[in-house]
């Protein structure tokens, strides 16, 4: 892509797969990442292109097949509330105490552009309602 390309148009060209991702080269440290949090089963680093003073994304350490939220099945129940109290635990790391947004992209329309769940934290400003 362009330099130029927004994150909608990264999220258009985006082709829905369950292969691995950029994401897999951040876990398996083949690429670098500023990781601020990390257990057994989650990794939480900064984003390379931050949309608020903070902006963290989290994720599981194994896919299993969860390329977005809408792919979740049942056995997924475990890991999908351990990565939003994992984003909570985070937020309170971050110093987010007045506030903070969660955001999950799914598919196109959800403007998802790596197909591997993650969770966006954001904070660190005013944020708005209704998102864009
Ligand atoms: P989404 O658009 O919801 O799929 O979010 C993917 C996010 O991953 C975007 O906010 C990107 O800026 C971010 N991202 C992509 N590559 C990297 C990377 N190498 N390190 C950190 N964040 C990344």
């Amino acid at each position: 892509l362009p330099p130029m390309a927004s994150e909608k148009d990264a999220a258009l060209a985006a082709v829905p797969t369950d292969s691995p991702t950029i994401f897999d080269k951040i876990i398996n440290k083949e690429i670098p990442a500023k990781v601020v949090y990390e257990d057994e089963k989650v990794l939480a680093f900064r984003d390379i292109a931050p949309q608020a003073p903070t902006h963290i994304v989290i994720i599981p350490k194994v896919k299993d097949g969860l390329t977005g939220l809408s792919k979740a099945e049942e056995r997924h129940c475990e890991i999908l509330g351990h990565l939003l109290y994992s984003a909570k635990r985070v937020a309170e790391q971050e110093g987010l105490e007045d506030g903070f947004r969660i955001v999950i992209n799914d598919g196109p329309k959800g403007c998802q552009s790596v197909y591997h769940l993650h969770i966006h934290l954001l904070g660190g400003r005013q944020m708005n309602w209704p998102p864009g």
